[in-house]
């Protein structure tokens, strides 16, 4: 089964008349739906359970850059070398897509792009509401660098957190079904194991919540926290 979003329509019809015995879906083009637990469902009705992996329900999603990947190792014996990388963002002056090899600094990727038209207050490697702010541009594009966005002074001003008023929109944009208000607090307090025991390694780190929570809370950075800690907890020799 091949999946796209809806906004495809042009890769949809190209796709669907080469695709022989491969059925062709579409899905809403609505954040996270990509997300691995979240495609099954909707593909297939099959729940992950919590903690699990997608195999367990019979499922292997592949991202198409990954099945790309695949292709060339197994049919061309290449190696995984390049991948292609967004250029994006208001400073950006032409953003674009490019095919890169994989090592490429970003500083050239940018410049690339016709380098900067204003001048930019950060440089984010990684998706709008999950990437990683970098500190210079003599940053390597990895296997996993799939974009870099460019934010204009005015975007990057990190607001003020303010106290949580319980207004419950986190939980309901979460798509992991999680409390990420509940799991914040377990985060900022270092209650790990109650973080555990309220799904954290569930988590799909998608942002959704810090980006809809009216108090500008940085729930996610508390959960990424806690998810840290549990996972180097359970690698440590008891
Ligand atoms: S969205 Fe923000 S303010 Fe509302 S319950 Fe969640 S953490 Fe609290
Ligand atoms: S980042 Fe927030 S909304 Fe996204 S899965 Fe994690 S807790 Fe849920």
């Amino acid at each position: 089964m091949i999946a796209l979003e809806d906004n495809t329509p042009e890769a949809y019809a190209a796709l669907k008349e080469k695709a022989g015995a491969i059925e062709i879906v579409t899905m809403p083009s609505k954040y996270p739906g990509g997300g691995e637990k979240q495609l099954i469902q909707f593909l297939t009705g099959r729940e992950v359970p919590s903690g699990g992996m997608s195999y367990q329900v019979g499922v292997l999603v592949q991202n198409v850059a990954t099945a790309w990947a695949v292709a060339r190792a197994l049919r061309d014996g290449e190696p995984s070398i390049s991948r292609v990388v967004t250029v994006t963002g208001k400073p950006i002056a032409q953003p674009q897509n490019f095919m890169v090899p994989i090592g490429t600094m970003l500083e050239d990727l940018i410049q690339a792009a016709g380098g900067f038209s204003q001048r930019p207050g950060k440089v984010v490697m990684g998706g709008a509401l999950v990437g990683a702010a970098q500190y210079d541009l003599q940053t390597p594009v990895m296997k996993t660098t799939s974009c870099v966005i460019a934010f204009d002074e005015a975007e990057s001003r990190t607001p003020d957190a303010t106290p949580c008023i319980k207004c419950a929109r986190c939980v309901d944009v979460c798509p992991a079904h999680l409390l990420p208000l509940k799991l914040e607090a377990f985060g900022m307090n270092e209650r790990f194991d109650d973080a555990r025991e309220f799904g954290a390694l569930d988590c799909i780190e998608c942002g959704a919540c810090n980006y809809i929570c009216p108090a500008k809370r940085p729930l996610l950075q508390y959960i990424r926290f806690a998810k840290m800690e549990i996972i180097a907890r359970d690698k440590k020799p008891s």
